[in-house]
């Protein structure tokens, strides 16, 4: 019997870990990407492998995508950079301190570890904090990986056929590509984060620009902010998952060049690429709240991307409502590194049929309703 042939949209860290599902399932996988892999909102996100406990099908998703990352850093290239360096939610005060407990409970009942630190333990896990924070939540199996060498791998691993090109239509039973030409395959995985309402306007989703800064290389002198785990303020859950207003919140990372990858900030109705100034300044200012010696190092890049955002801040994982052979895993909004890998677990559950806990959440883009704009061209 011949394989069945899928074309996965999007080269991204998504469409990767889709297109290596699909492969150790036995399909042949062509990957369109007009683009370097990777270099989407996959190269401009922070690579925070983290568990996060907004909703059920949130902490389910995260937590079951850590175990996945955990299996696979076993087989990663070292330029992946994939490091369990824990994760540190820093309390500014006893109030947060004291709210942090049922999150270390969702996270216990997660299967993942959760331990609190006072304001000595903190201080000696992480020395450069400012003095006169009240603690922190430490999840101890959070990671951070540098996420287009991933993705470049799992499309090795999965044997894909890359095609540099980008889709521009869904046609009955396949794609167009800007080439005119056209290709006709049994599946089409819609992967290419925010590019996918471009083929399918009607589906739920918004842009949420984000700043990060990375401090220069150099010697330890140049280096004066020593950072052993990802540090995050409590109140990132606040600016991640609040409102529309522009937000910031303290989140920085340890790379192993000893550089600090700083982030970040959030706005929606931002589609450029633009360095917004003053909130790229408020949003250093927040981190040098609480890293003080932070004024002291300089900047060696400043980037933004674009996350890809959906109404209930999960992603859109599953059957096109209207659009036979069509699947979509898109809408990953700021966790798509760290929940790639369970994506492509429900993908692949429900189009062969294997088990995954995953699959008592409802992911589906189906839960928005019916698409009315989508039709195949
Ligand atoms: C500032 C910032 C910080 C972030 N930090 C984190 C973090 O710490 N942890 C975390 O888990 N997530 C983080 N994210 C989110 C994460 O980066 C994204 O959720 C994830 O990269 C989405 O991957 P993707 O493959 O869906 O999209 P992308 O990486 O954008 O890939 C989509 C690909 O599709 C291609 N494409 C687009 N249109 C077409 C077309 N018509 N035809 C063919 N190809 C097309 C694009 O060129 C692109 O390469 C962050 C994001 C930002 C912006």
């Amino acid at each position: 019997m011949s394989k069945l042939h899928a074309i996965v949209i999007g080269g991204g860290m998504v469409g990767a870990a889709c297109a290596d599902a699909l492969a150790l399932n036995g399909v042949r996988v062509t990957v369109l990407e007009p683009e370097p892999i990777g270099g989407g909102a996959t190269a401009a996100g922070m690579g925070h492998l983290v568990v996060m406990d907004d909703s059920p099908a949130q902490l389910a998703l995260t937590a079951r995508s850590l175990e996945l990352w955990e299996a696979l850093a076993r087989d990663l290239p070292a330029q992946a950079d994939y490091r369990a360096c824990g994760t540190l939610w820093v309390a500014s005060d006893n109030e947060e301190l004291e709210a942090v407990e049922p999150k270390r409970q969702a996270y216990l009942a997660a299967g993942r570890g959760a331990t609190l630190l006072d304001a000595a333990e903190l201080a000696r896990a992480e020395p450069n904090l400012r003095p006169g924070l009240a603690g922190a939540l430490r999840v101890p199996g959070d990671s951070v990986v540098y996420a287009p060498v991933v993705a470049q791998f799992l499309l090795e691993r999965a044997g894909a056929t890359v095609r540099r090109g980008a889709v521009t239509e869904l046609i009955e039973g396949g794609v167009r590509l800007a080439s005119g030409e056209s290709l006709h395959v049994d599946l089409v995985v819609v992967a290419n984060g925010i590019g996918a309402v471009g083929l399918l306007p009607g589906l739920p989703l918004r842009q949420r620009k984000g700043h990060l800064l990375i401090t220069e290389r150099g010697v330890a002198s140049l280096h004066p902010v020593q950072v052993n785990h990802q540090l995050v303020e409590l109140g990132y859950l606040k600016s991640a998952h609040g409102g529309d207003e522009d937000s910031v919140a303290f989140n920085v990372q340890p790379r192993p060049t000893g550089q600090l990858l700083i982030g970040s900030s959030r706005q929606f109705g931002r589609p450029d690429r633009e360095i917004d100034w003053p909130l790229l300044r408020r949003m250093l200012r927040r981190a040098a709240e609480f890293l003080p010696a932070l004024a002291q190092t300089s900047a060696l890049r400043v980037w933004t991307g674009q996350r890809c955002a959906s109404p209930d801040h999960l992603p859109l994982i599953g059957p096109h409502p209207d659009l036979d052979g069509v699947f979509l895993a898109t809408g990953h909004e700021g966790l798509g590194i760290t929940t790639a890998l369970g994506t492509a677990e429900v993908l692949a559950a429900q189009l062969f049929g294997g088990f995954s806990e995953l699959l008592a959440h409802d992911f589906t883009p189906a839960r928005f309703g019916r698409m009315p704009e989508a039709v195949h061209a």
